[in-house]
């Protein structure tokens, strides 16, 4: 057995939803999978696709119009990568996974946020890299300085960035990525930019790869399960200048070939018809937030304003529980699930993420029984 391998758990977010499962009459506010179903012309796109018999290999890059539609799509946000430049992926995480993948030697030194989405640290453990957790500040913003002391002279330095986060809500502020562009361009560093929540920025949209002339340094990961609603169809994308993406694609053709052909040509459709879908969801989601925010603050639970994702993360911290042993006992005595902070890095303790992917009733429930619970341990 690779030791590597043995010294991760698989995620804390699954692991509590595996508790989830075995309280039936629990309202689960935990997974990060939208309510909506699939926009219909998407849905249509892949019914003909089938009927076409348009299911064998694609080129392991993805097929060429679906390419060139994302590459047309980011230049929309001013990020601009060529059709050659862009891979598409089974989801996000064999994006994440090929790319770091196709980086890190043993030793390397990987920067990820603390809180963070867990693949990050998880991915960098099996790849022998030393991690980094970089702490941001208290509304989950990013701290710059944080991450210069976490940068290492002797060795490669990969920064993941992840805005708008999963779990805290936060994004990236055009100040900060000022920032960040200066401190890129002045070290030896590689960035893997995270955005598969973009479509999802209630606020400014603000990306690193939107500059020029540190190309070279930017890795985008992006990706359509959240976006198409489509989690379990599994298209997502990587782009990158070419010699980064050549090796990415060496481990992406060894590890799936290709992304799913019918998922291909789903998105192709989506992309080219279903953005005003995305518009639409977004609308609900942003009415949702702002129904959770307020909620959570008349029961006194502080919280940053989410401003992309579908995610809250407010402060357990002075029920003096941690996150784990609160969110089981909201779970069987108060019958709500949400994820212990703790399952996204030490900093995320004292925390819970709630996700507001779910139907306002579902969530109007949730935070009624969470008020009901909070009362009872008064
Ligand atoms: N990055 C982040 C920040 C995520 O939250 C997720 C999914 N929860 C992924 C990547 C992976 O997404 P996919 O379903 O496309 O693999």
């Amino acid at each position: 057995m690779n030791n590597n391998v043995r010294n991760i758990e698989i995620s804390g977010i699954r692991r509590f939803f595996n508790k989830v499962v075995k309280v039936p009459e629990a309202i689960s506010l935990t997974l990060g999978q939208p309510d909506f179903t699939v926009p219909e012309d998407i849905k249509k796109a892949m019914i003909d696709a089938i009927n076409l018999n348009k299911t064998s290999y694609t080129p392991n890059a993805g097929i060429y119009e679906l390419r060139k539609e994302i590459s047309s799509y980011l230049l929309k946000m001013n990020i601009g990568y060529s059709p050659e430049e862009i891979c598409i992926t089974a989801g996000g995480s064999e994006a994440l996974y090929s790319t770091l993948t196709a980086l890190i030697n043993p030793g390397d030194n990987l920067l990820i946020p603390n809180p963070g989405y867990p693949a990050y640290e998880s991915i960098g453990v099996i790849l022998g890299a030393y991690i980094s957790g970089y702490e941001l500040n208290s509304d989950f913003t990013l701290n710059i300085d944080n991450i210069k002391k976490s940068i290492k002279d002797e060795v490669n330095n990969y920064l993941v960035l992840s805005f708008p986060s999963n779990p805290t809500g936060a994004v990236l502020s055009e100040e900060d990525v000022k920032k960040l562009y200066k401190l890129i361009k002045e070290n030896n560093i590689i960035v893997i930019t995270d955005e598969i929540y973009a479509s999802l920025s209630y606020s400014s949209y603000n990306s690193i790869a939107s500059y020029k002339d540190i190309r070279e340094k930017i890795i985008y990961v992006s990706g359509f399960s959240k976006m198409f609603s489509m989690t379990g169809l599994r298209v997502g994308y990587v782009c990158a200048s070419l010699p980064l993406l050549k090796e990415i694609i060496k481990v992406h053709q060894y590890n799936v070939s290709c992304a799913n052909s019918i998922g291909q040509y789903g998105v192709l459709e989506g992309l080219k018809n279903s953005l005003r879908e995305v518009e639409n969801m977004k609308e609900e989601f942003t009415k949702r937030r702002d129904y959770i925010y307020n909620r959570l603050q008349s029961l006194g639970l502080e919280a940053s304003m989410p401003q992309g994702a579908f995610y809250i993360f407010p402060s357990i911290k002075k029920f003096n529980m941690n996150s784990e042993e609160f969110c089981e006992r909201l779970l069987y005595e108060g019958k709500v699930a949400c994820v212990p902070g703790s399952a996204f890095g030490t900093a995320g303790e004292g925390h819970i993420r709630i996700s507001y992917s779910y139907s306002i009733e579902e969530i109007a429930e949730g935070l009624n029984r969470i008020e009901n619970w909070i009362n009872s341990l008064k």
